[in-house]
């Protein structure tokens, strides 16, 4: 039985698409708890600058381009990982971005854009990263879903599909590497600040908001809580869970 603490000490995190957001302060948390983080995003120039700023806080951070939906990108990054730490340990499926319109105005290419970005993105992740923790017979595997996964919202079906199909993901793979002792799990966030949700109307903003039982938005940081503890060994007997972080939203 693993110590149950929040240490991750000598432990490597990848984390996808955290330049900025949420991603970004999920290595912040994890490297707070000792972590050596790779930061892997397809803007590499911004990847770079915010290892150049964790690593200030002290964190062992280091950057790479990578677009989650090219095959070879995300084998380099865990080639990456494994040359500068030694170990690949963690691996948090985080990027994605959104394309929303109704279906009257969606288009195939947005449909296949945001369905590619997420799914086919973190199915790459799940094996290219469950490959070494098989053998390592250890490993956590974190895949940022969304509450718009759980109840669909309107305007994405090209997200809320990608986002329900996480989950899928998350369950099969589960159930396929828990005897090699590798856990996957999933985060549902509700409404969290990020450029994502900047980017929406005001008035739907506040719309949303208004209807969280916890009466506000939430932070990039209360999600990466929840993935510390799907990370670390807190969670030593969770395999194929759904965490929601959404303030009470669709609960
Ligand atoms: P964000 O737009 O602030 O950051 C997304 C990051 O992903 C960016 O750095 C971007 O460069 C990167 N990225 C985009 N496409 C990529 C690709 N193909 N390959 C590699 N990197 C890529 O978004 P965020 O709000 O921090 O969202 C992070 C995750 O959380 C996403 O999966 C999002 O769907 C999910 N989420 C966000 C919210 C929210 O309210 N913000 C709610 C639920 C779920």
């Amino acid at each position: 039985m693993p110590e149950l603490t929040t240490s991750l000490s000598d432990r490597t995190a990848v984390i996808t698409g955290s330049a900025q957001g949420i991603g970004l302060e999920i290595a912040r948390l994890l490297g707070s708890h000792g972590a050596r983080v790779v930061l892997a995003d397809m803007n590499g120039q911004k990847a770079e600058e915010t290892a150049t700023l964790l690593r200030a806080d002290g964190i062992q951070a280091v950057p790479i381009e990578c677009d989650v939906t090219d095959e070879s990108a995300v084998d380099a990054v865990v080639d990456k990982a494994q040359r500068e730490f030694d170990t690949l340990d963690i691996w948090v499926n985080n990027a994605g971005i959104t394309r929303d319109a109704s279906l009257r105005k969606m288009t195939l290419e947005d449909f296949r854009l945001v369905v590619d970005v997420h799914l086919t993105g973190t199915w790459l992740g799940v094996r290219a990263a469950s490959a070494v923790m098989r053998e390592r017979k250890a490993g956590s595997i974190v895949n940022i879903s969304s509450i718009s996964g759980k109840v669909g919202n309107l305007g994405q079906t090209n997200y809320s599909a990608a986002k329900a199909g996480i989950v899928g993901l998350t369950k099969a793979a589960a159930k396929e590497l828990a005897r090699s002792n590798v856990r996957v799990n999933a985060v549902q966030p509700g409404l969290i600040l990020t450029d994502m949700t900047r980017a929406m109307p005001p008035e739907v903003f506040e719309r949303m908001e208004a209807s969280i039982p916890l009466e506000r938005a939430g932070t990039p940081t209360e999600v990466a809580g929840a993935v510390l503890f799907l990370a670390s060994d807190l969670s030593s007997y969770m395999t194929g869970g759904v965490i929601e972080v959404a303030g009470g939203r669709m609960m």
